[in-house]
């Protein structure tokens, strides 16, 4: 096949799959014994191009990307044993979870890995790594809320906060891995008690994604939201958006006790990936503290590296601890999370 006809014709995969397409420098995913990495990835290329620039440079492994919206997991299983993809991209424990449940990755370690990545943001086997922290946080009314009101996830279901709190739905990835958290320090029973408690604090059913939540309280909607922490960036970044930003700010809860909630964007190595050593090779770059530095500031988030430093503006945020509880285990309790969620009626 021609270099063109090849394109075109992974071109119309794409189209078929709903993948949307980034193929490095105008070519196609490698054969096995070339010097190249091939990425499946949820996270938008621009995100990831600058530092996969460096990481091209320093070895001569290329690296190909083909971005993903939704099916990832699902080619990966078609494929099977012919697939070209070495190593996943995505956010959320949820997806990395869902791609375990798959039987889509393989355990991979190294010294450089589990140095550059703390235990708990890890697979216990290597199935997957975080790469960038992201903390679920309360985002408050300047006007109408005190920082001293907020302390605790637990606390937003005290009734003082009925009519006043906004999320997104409780399907959600980002709620889900929170209530998973939950059940996980607390157990099931608790947890539900809680989601009721929080559902009846709603001002309106859930709707809209997270920065819709902070629109809210800018508009008077309610007075404090859950929010990722990240969208905080990306609000300010926007010209509409920054004065929803900017009417808001952030409490990072559970500082006295555990820490705030946190979840992950990070990578695994697939099952049959074709060029497995340079995989790694691209893993421990990523959790290196170069890679992470760019990579987190690109979108607002966390190193997972503690070599790494934080952009000025999560500094301005202030310093905050960190649940180190296993991600790995808050997958454990998704079903939970979910069926609680469902039991207790929680749009
Ligand atoms: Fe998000």
């Amino acid at each position: 096949m021609s270099k063109l006809g090849a394109v075109k014709g992974v071109a119309i995969w794409a189209v078929l799959t709903g993948f949307a397409l980034a193929v490095a420098g105008g070519v196609t995913l490698a054969r096995a014994q070339d010097k190249v990495v091939n990425v499946y990835s949820y996270r938008q290329p621009f995100l990831i191009r600058p530092f996969l620039d460096v990481f091209e440079k320093e070895t001569g492994i290329r690296v190909n990307t083909v971005f993903a919206t939704k099916g990832m997991v699902e080619r990966l299983k078609r494929e099977g044993r012919n697939s070209p993809a070495d190593l996943i991209l995505t956010v959320d424990i949820g997806r990395l979870h869902e791609a375990v449940e798959a039987d889509v990755l393989q355990g991979v370690s190294s010294p450089t890995l589990e140095r550059n990545v703390p235990s708990h943001y890890r697979h216990p086997d290597g199935l997957w790594y975080g790469l960038t922290v992201r903390s679920r946080v309360i985002m408050a009314s300047r006007e109408r809320v005190s920082p001293d009101e907020l302390s605790t996830h637990e606390a937003l279901a005290e009734p003082r906060w009925k009519g006043r709190f906004c999320t997104r739905s409780s399907q959600h990835p980002y709620n889900v891995a929170l209530l998973a958290s939950l059940i996980a320090h607390h157990g099931e029973e608790w947890a539900e008690d809680w989601a009721r408690g929080v559902k009846n604090n709603l001002a309106r059913k859930p709707q809209g994604n997270d920065r819709a939540q902070v629109k809210a309280v800018y508009e008077g909607v309610c007075d404090i939201a859950l929010v990722n922490s990240y969208y905080m960036g990306k609000m300010l970044q926007d010209e509409e958006q920054s004065k929803w930003a900017n009417a808001v700010f952030i409490h990072f809860p559970n500082q006295q006790g555990r820490g705030a909630h946190v979840n992950i964007s990070g990578a695994g190595v697939t099952k049959a990936a074709p060029h497995k050593a340079d995989a790694v090779k691209l893993l421990e770059f990523l959790s290196g503290p170069l890679a992470q530095q760019m990579y987190a500031e690109q979108n607002y988030e966390y190193p997972v590296n503690p070599e790494a430093e934080w952009s000025g503006l999560l500094k301005s945020w202030g310093e905050f601890k960190a649940d180190d509880l296993s991600l790995a285990t808050v997958a454990e309790y998704r079903d939970e999370a979910i069926k609680v969620f469902d039991r207790v009626g929680f749009p």
